[in-house]
């Protein structure tokens, strides 16, 4: 059994996810245009990273998926096409989770079903991060990315992530 792929945000490649240990790393070119000022040596991306580009279909359902959570004003074309890569990988061989600390990006990979890599980048460093919709008004924390408003009290949710 082949580890499952991981597609990289530009903030795994500032945190060194590439250069450890020995997955499948895919990225856009999107983010390599990103990154590429950045003295990450382009030699080990090419080595190391296959930056591919997500099909057209898989683009346009993550661009529907945005607008219906309301994410999409909060995703740049990077966010899109890293979804999008994430979502066309996810259902091919050994499959794929998607490294990403945004949490726009993270709540249209949950709804798309797009496995979510558990590190996120907190305060410099990788951690495991639980992702929760937190209601100022009562108190309560949801778990589902859908939520926008508190079912209870009709407050709007705060999201959190909390450290584990
Ligand atoms: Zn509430």
């Amino acid at each position: 059994m082949s580890e499952p792929a991981l597609v990289l945000d530009s903030t795994a490649f500032y945190a060194g996810i590439p250069y450890q240990g020995n997955g499948r790393y895919f990225t856009t070119y999107l983010v390599l245009e990103e990154i590429k000022h950045h003295s990450v040596g382009s030699s080990l991306i090419h080595t190391r990273v296959q930056v591919t580009e997500p099909s057209a279909e898989a683009i346009e359902r993550v661009r529907s998926t945005a607008k219906q959570t309301g994410d999409a004003g909060a995703l740049s074309q990077t966010d899109l096409s890293l979804l999008a890569l994430a979502l066309d990988l996810s259902k091919g061989e050994g499959g794929a989770s998607l490294v990403s600390d945004d949490f726009a990006v993270r709540n249209v990979a949950e709804v798309l079903s797009i496995p979510l890599s558990k590190t996120a980048l907190k305060g410099g460093e990788w951690k495991n991060v639980t992702w929760r919709l937190h209601c100022k008004g009562c108190g309560k924390q949801y778990t589902n990315p859908k939520l926008t408003q508190c079912p209870v009290c009709g407050t709007q949710l705060v999201r959190k992530g909390l450290t584990s």
